[in-house]
């Protein structure tokens, strides 16, 4: 299988090299040329394999460049008991036809984990395939989740440096304290004054830096990066669909063969992205619901086929999904049509005037697989209330896909068997979910975490408890301007 550009179909290139090269050259990202299909036979085989089993057996049909021993070995050690506990994406069934899919059991309590621990020994392998003799250094700006994600992915894998810049302001207690406690000998962490754009900016202008692209390759690395653009970060979330399904079966959920909903709370496009690809390789999913905060664009979109960026940005209780540019519907709109040029033409409008519209048959064709639907800040505290009274708690990313499924099946009538993809554990949100649940939050984002066990009864996640008391390894801050020196002291040169 090939991998092309979304911009230009006529560059083909294999899988190791698209996750080496993260991006393609014309700004397009890489997308399969063709998707596999999953027959039910082997759709079943899946239903009594282990997590990473699962992982394995589909990956290996998008990565044909990759052997079965190597993907094996990577998915075990990704997806370890140490790492994840004995299930990395429980199906929690909260009634006959609702399910909660935690993907929060990994080491930083988000979902990103469920990509970021793997995709390292994918990126890795790709740099040893494609012949490059540099080592990889990962730079990162967060918002929060992804910094320290990237940070326990990359830690300690060998030929790889990564360094995380936050902004001074901007993330929240207990995401600051994970980042200045991250262990690994590769690591390094930095916080930037300013906001989450400062810190952002600041990384794009040393990428754009050809002095400091000199000074690293004279040192033996080059800069890479760990977004979702990269196909690598990509693919792992394709697997826990297929996990999902195969767990819906086994709790009678639904019979085997039967169509699924997926509700998925939704910022830059990858997780309900790699839905729909499960469901084109053929997995039994009938409507996949995308659902969005006071931030909604994609809301807009898919109802009207305009997608409109200039409009004023909310900074929500959800902030993962604070983005106003969903980078991989890019990639949808290639899959959907095969059109680069056009492709390129929209990107290019979005770029220009920011804005771009779609012909009306296409959004017909996309709204038969896409539901769509948004929650304001109320109801996502309303929704994690009610649903808490109800036996189950959950963050407010989780809050809002799930209110967002109320709305649909009301609105809709639809009354299959849904999934709705939790993607944070509430102890990283204490102080959105305590008042949500009626009940004080006083004190630091790091006391809240035990206020929080104590009034739930839930207990507190691994990774989290006794953060506090953990030693501080980073205490850095810097002005934007200081970055690539602190890049250069962090790696030893210049
Ligand atoms: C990143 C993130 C999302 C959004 O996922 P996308 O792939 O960007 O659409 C939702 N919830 C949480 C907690 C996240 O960290």
């Amino acid at each position: 299988m090939r991998y092309v550009s979304t911009r230009d179909a006529s560059l083909k290139i294999s899988a190791a090299e698209a996750i080496a090269r993260g991006l393609s050259p014309d700004g397009g990202l890489f997308v399969p040329e063709t998707l596999p299909q999953v027959s039910a036979e082997m759709l079943r085989s899946l239903v009594s394999m282990d997590y990473s089993q699962r992982a394995a057996a589909i990956m290996a049909l998008f990565l044909e460049d990759y052997t079965a021993e190597e993907l094996k070995a990577y998915t075990e050690a990704a997806y370890s008991k140490e790492r994840f506990g004995d299930e990395p994406a429980p199906l929690h069934k909260v009634n006959d036809n609702t399910a909660y899919l935690e993907l929060w059991h990994g080491p930083t309590c988000a979902f990103k984990d469920m990509a970021l621990q793997v995709m390292p020994h994918l990126l890795r392998a790709a740099l040893v395939k494609t012949g490059e003799k540099k080592q990889v250094c990962i730079l990162v700006a967060t918002s929060g989740d992804t910094g320290k994600a990237a940070l326990e992915g990359f830690r300690d894998v060998e030929g790889t440096k990564i360094f995380v810049f936050y902004p001074s302001d901007g993330v929240s207690d207990v995401q600051k304290l994970q980042m200045r406690t991250q262990q690994g000998g590769n690591v390094g962490v930095c916080a930037v004054r300013g906001n989450f754009d400062d810190a952002q900016s600041g990384v794009k202008a040393i990428f754009g830096d050809e002095a400091m692209r000199g000074k690293l390759a004279d040192a033996g690395y080059f800069f890479s990066s760990a977004n979702s653009i990269n196909w690598g970060r990509l693919l792992p979330q394709v697997v826990y669909y297929f996990s999902a399904y195969c767990d819906a079966v086994e709790q009678g959920m639904l019979s085997f063969g039967e169509a699924l909903d997926f509700c998925v709370p939704t910022g830059n496009f990858g997780d309900i992205l790699a839905g729909w690809i499960a469901k084109k390789c053929g997995l039994p999913v009938d409507k996949l619901i995308c659902a969005s905060n006071t931030n909604k664009v994609l809301t807009d979109f898919f109802r009207s086929g305009t997608y409109d960026r200039m409009r004023p940005f909310h900074t929500t209780m959800s902030p993962s999904m604070d983005i106003l540019i969903s980078s991989n519907l890019e990639r949808l709109l290639y899959m959907a049509t095969g059109d680069d040029k056009q492709v390129k033409d929209w990107m290019t409008q979005l770029t220009d005037k920011g804005s771009y519209s779609i012909p009306s048959k296409l959004l017909k064709t996309l709204q038969a697989d896409f539901a769509f639907g948004w929650c304001s800040e109320e109801d996502t505290s309303r929704e994690i209330g009610e649903r808490y009274a109800a036996g189950y708690l959950m963050d407010t990313h989780t809050a809002v896909a799930s209110r967002v499924l109320a709305d649909y099946r009301a609105e809709s009538g639809d009354k299959k068997p849904a999934v709705v993809l939790s993607t944070a554990s509430p102890y990283k949100f204490c102080d959105h979910v305590l008042r949500a649940i009626g009940a004080g939050a006083e004190g630091s984002g790091t006391q809240l975490i035990e206020t929080l066990s104590e009034i739930t009864g839930t207990p507190v996640p691994r990774p989290l408890a006794g953060l506090d008391k953990r030693e501080v390894r980073f205490d850095q801050v810097v002005e934007k301007t200081e970055m690539p020196s602190a890049v250069l002291g962090m790696l030893g040169i210049g």
